[in-house]
């Protein structure tokens, strides 16, 4: 499994201490985004488009309606 997103090393997702109890989902995502289409990984855009202290614990990378909403709300309520 090789990262192509350049946040594999700290994100909690990857290195798996928000997924220790779903090895199986987690494998999957990561391959699916991480390794591969991580543009359009919920995790990434928040980071991104509102920045990193949006992204929360609960956020997985096929997310991406809530992905949104975050980025949504933040451009609203910082005006940007
Ligand atoms: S979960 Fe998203 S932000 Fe985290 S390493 Fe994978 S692609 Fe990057």
């Amino acid at each position: 499994m090789t990262p192509k997103c350049e946040f594999y090393q700290v994100c909690p997702f990857f290195t798996d201490s928000l997924v220790a109890g779903m090895p199986s989902t987690a494998k999957l995502l990561k391959e699916r985004y991480c390794c591969d289409a991580y543009s359009k990984c919920a995790r990434y855009r928040v980071t991104l488009d509102a920045g990193e202290q949006y992204v929360e614990d609960s956020l997985f990378p096929n997310h991406d309606e809530k992905a949104q909403t975050i980025i949504a709300r933040v451009k609203r309520e910082t005006g940007s």
